[in-house]
């Protein structure tokens, strides 16, 4: 009967878009106790708006906008399209790029009218020792927007801001699970103010910033060694080889394809709270099952 009980509840689960394609990992799911969440997209909306642009040196708003979107208009990332819905509602046109690469975890870079520029994290402008408003800067991260860095020819063009909404069900899920004793951590390659701010918003028992995707395989291995089970969940192909590497993975939202190949479940919608029902599932599952 064993075998049967597993199969109801598993067809039971893909109706309610719960999608759970390792069976073994879904009946470990019971024992999970910290549950690792990536943010963007996950925790939040991942539908940025873009709320300041802020010139430096020779250059107006519009410039700052205008190469930044020049460029994004190349990427996917969440940031990317807030930059190009920003300069489409400013009714700004856009430059074609002579050359184009990613930075993955950095940012982008191009080549506008022979002129090399960057669009990069506030960590690359560190790391680089390129001087910027600080002031400016932490006041714009601690209001949990995420600030990006405009480069020409290696000068600081501009900074924007840009703003994403924390999802209520994240906020439910959170509150569930901590009801359950399970804890719940964030892991980012946003910047660290900003995770900071999500954190308050959503009372997140840890934070993990500013890392690069494959910084975010390596802190799951981490968090595992510590004798912690542990769940993952992301949507993007920069949390794959976290959702590899964690005793179940779970991909979420119509997240990339890459995601849902490397999860042992995948959640068709993007509700946080679906995590939590694949915890109570897998204990009223084997719990049948003596
Ligand atoms: P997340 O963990 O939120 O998915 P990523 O690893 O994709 O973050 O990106 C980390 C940081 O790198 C971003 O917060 C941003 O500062 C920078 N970045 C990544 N992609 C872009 C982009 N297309 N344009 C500008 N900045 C980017
Ligand atoms: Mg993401």
């Amino acid at each position: 009967a064993a075998p049967l009980v597993v199969a109801r509840s598993t067809a039971l689960a893909a109706k309610r878009g719960l999608l759970i394609r390792n069976r073994t990992n879904f009946e470990e799911a019971r024992n999970i106790e910290a549950i690792v969440f990536d943010k963007t997209g996950t925790l939040t909306m991942g539908e940025f708006g873009v709320t300041e642009v802020i010139a430096e040196s020779d250059y107006d708003e519009s410039d700052v906008l205008q190469v930044a979107a020049s460029l994004e208009i190349q990427s996917e990332h969440p940031i990317a399209r807030g930059i190009v819905e920003g300069a489409k509602e400013r009714e700004i046109n856009f430059d074609e790029p002579e050359h184009f690469e990613s930075m993955t975890g950095k940012g982008l870079k191009g080549i506008i009218e022979g002129k090399e520029v960057l669009i990069v994290s506030p960590g690359y402008v560190q790391e680089k020792q390129i001087d910027y408003n600080k002031e400016k800067f932490n006041s714009l991260s601690e209001q949990g927007k995420t600030v990006v860095f405009v480069l020409i020819d290696n000068q600081l063009a501009g900074m924007i801001a840009l703003a994403d909404k924390v999802r209520e069900s994240a906020e439910r899920a959170i509150k569930r699970l901590k009801d359950q004793n399970v804890e719940s951590q964030m892991l980012t390659g946003d910047n660290n103010k900003v995770a900071q701010w999500v954190a308050k918003q959503l009372n997140l028992d840890q934070v993990v910033a500013e890392v690069l995707p494959h910084e975010k395989a390596d802190k799951i291995k981490e968090i595992k060694k510590s004798g912690k089970k542990i769940a993952m969940t992301g949507d993007g192909v920069n949390d794959a080889p976290a959702l590899a590497n964690a005793d179940l993975g779970v991909a979420i939202g119509a997240g990339t394809d890459v995601a849902m190949e490397t999860a042992d479940v995948v959640l068709v919608r993007s509700n946080p709270e679906d995590v939590v029902s694949i915890l109570e599932l897998s204990k009223s599952t084997y719990r049948k099952m003596i």
